[in-house]
């Protein structure tokens, strides 16, 4: 931390009090944050902030990004696509992204006028990225796209999709590649649909969809990088920050999950004490403090690590399955403290059981994060 980052959370917090924390009983119910939501956050500065200013974003670095994720979690907000808006697509555009394309989309991302989603997951498969079905054949300036989404994160409001497809099909990695789609024009006539907002377990502000794409003429300029085949490459490279956001959001959500405990263990009486007052309470929150404490030096050490460009694949692993999982092993410990309360909704602890559970299976599941370190042993 610094005084810019102290700044930058103060003006964060004060944004989303304001802004975000009064509708989101409303944006749960219908589904999504509203489209507005996302052009007042691009007026606060909170999109694309770790994207240079020539290129329309805050100028800062991942940092930012993680001040940012700490006080959306702080302050209750779940479901909002930011990361994957201004964490994910801004920078697989400007790492891959020519000139032309960078100022043609990072601007406008910034201010909000463009929500954007990437579209890895596929109705058959996840995990096994090489394994996408969905084409995007060359025909004369174009690409011709034909195949199906799932699982996208903003994918009701978003209109520019970084879309994961194979120009050779008959290649696994190698023939993967990543093609930007500007759904304006292509909707409907175009080809491109929308299924529905899919109804989910927690996060329910989150507009999570599919999408189909059935002759979709996308112009060969919008090619992410210079040549085709490159996508699992450029995947796997952006990965980590993927992961290390998803990590951010754990431990902020964990510190969160345990002030609003204590808090309640203080309050609450049962046979005369307070609930703090038994000693099963002090040694389980005592245990629970110690792995937070844990969580925090591991993942600020590897926010250092990615801003120095040394966060390695297996430690952006690492990270993500461990605080995931000890997110979830804690909101269900921490719960029990709050009896039967802790299963109405009106509680926070009931949303952030719910929300916590995706945690462990979207940015790469858990088990596949095992896998990517068992590589390295
Ligand atoms: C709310 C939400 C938001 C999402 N947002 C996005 C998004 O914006 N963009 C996007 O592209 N996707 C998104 N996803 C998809 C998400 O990334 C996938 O669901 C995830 O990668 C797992 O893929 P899958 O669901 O196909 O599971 P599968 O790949 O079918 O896996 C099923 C189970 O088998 C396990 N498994 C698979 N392979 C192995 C193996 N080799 N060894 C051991 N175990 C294995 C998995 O760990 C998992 O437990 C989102 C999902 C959700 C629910």
């Amino acid at each position: 931390m610094d005084e810019e980052l102290r700044i930058l959370r103060e003006a964060v917090s004060r944004f989303l009090e304001k802004e975000f924390v009064p509708h989101m009983a409303d944006w749960e119910k219908q589904g999504r944050i509203d489209r507005d939501a996302w052009r007042k956050a691009g007026e606060a500065g909170l999109l694309c902030a770790s994207i240079p200013a020539e290129h329309g974003g805050g100028g800062g670095n991942f940092k930012h990004e993680a001040v940012l994720l700490e006080e959306i979690s702080r302050a209750g907000i779940s479901g909002w696509g930011n990361s994957v808006h201004s964490g994910i697509v801004a920078h697989y555009i400007h790492a891959y992204g020519s000139e032309e394309q960078k100022r043609r989309w990072l601007p406008k991302m910034a201010r909000g006028e463009l929500v954007a989603a990437i579209a890895m997951t596929e109705p058959g498969t996840g995990s096994d990225l090489q394994a996408v079905a969905t084409t995007a054949i060359a025909d004369g300036d174009d690409y011709l796209i034909n195949g199906q989404k799932t699982f996208l994160s903003n994918g009701m409001n978003a209109e520019l999709i970084c879309v994961v497809a194979k120009t050779d099909p008959s290649e696994a990695a190698s023939g993967v590649s990543l093609i930007m789609v500007e759904t304006e024009g292509v909707e409907g006539g175009g080809g491109f649909s929308r299924g529905r907002n899919l109804e989910k377990l927690g996060q329910k502000a989150a507009d999570t969809a599919e999408v189909f794409f059935a002759d979709v003429r996308v112009p060969q300029a919008n090619l992410l990088g210079e040549v085709e085949g490159k996508g699992f490459a450029q995947l796997m490279q952006q990965l980590p920050q993927e992961r290390l956001i998803i990590a951010v959001g754990a431990v902020a959500t964990i510190e969160k999950i345990l002030q609003l405990t204590s808090d309640y263990v203080k309050e609450r009486k049962a046979f005369g004490k307070r609930i703090l007052d038994f000693q099963n309470t002090q040694f389980r929150l005592a245990e629970r403090y110690t792995e937070a404490r844990i969580a925090r030096v591991f993942v600020d050490d590897c926010v250092q690590q990615l801003v120095s460009g040394k966060l390695d694949v297996a430690t952006a692993a690492m990270a993500k399955w461990w605080t995931t999982q000890k997110q979830c092993e804690i909101v269900d410990e921490c719960l029990q403290f709050f009896g039967g309360y802790g299963y109405m909704m009106e509680y926070p602890i009931a949303r952030m059981y719910a929300d916590s559970r995706i945690q462990k299976i979207y940015g790469g599941s858990n088990e596949i994060m095992k896998m990517l370190i068992a590589r390295e042993i």
